[in-house]
């Protein structure tokens, strides 16, 4: 199945018009993404049963925030995973002996 994010981005908003839920609040709505995070990990911590279902709520809330923004998440995300994709990392120690990786910016991706 393959999902259309810019459709699902309208239908989030819509669906937050309908039920008369703020819109413009940028500061809740991060707040609100931030929560959703927080009982995905907490949950994840207690047993995991619910964290995917929060996750989805954490993807709904930044769904609604693009929408509001004008940003088209299925783009960026697109365009962000290549980025990614793309960086080269050095690893080294941390004095804890953990591996520690540093990406070594360039003059595409400082
Ligand atoms: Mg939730």
């Amino acid at each position: 199945m393959s999902v259309d994010l810019k459709k699902l981005q309208e239908e989030v908003m819509n669906n937050k018009i309908e039920k008369g839920f703020p819109i413009n609040d940028m500061a809740f709505e991060f707040c609100r993404a931030h929560e959703e995070l927080s009982e995905a990990f907490s949950k994840y911590n207690k047993s995991q049963d619910g964290v995917a279902e929060e996750f989805a709520d954490v993807a709904i809330f930044l769904l609604g925030m693009c929408e509001s923004l004008g940003y088209d998440l299925e783009k960026e995300l697109v365009r962000k995973i290549e980025i990614n994709k793309n960086r080269k990392y050095t690893k080294t120690k941390s004095p804890e002996g953990k591996d520690v990786f540093i990406r070594v910016k360039n003059e595409i991706d400082p």
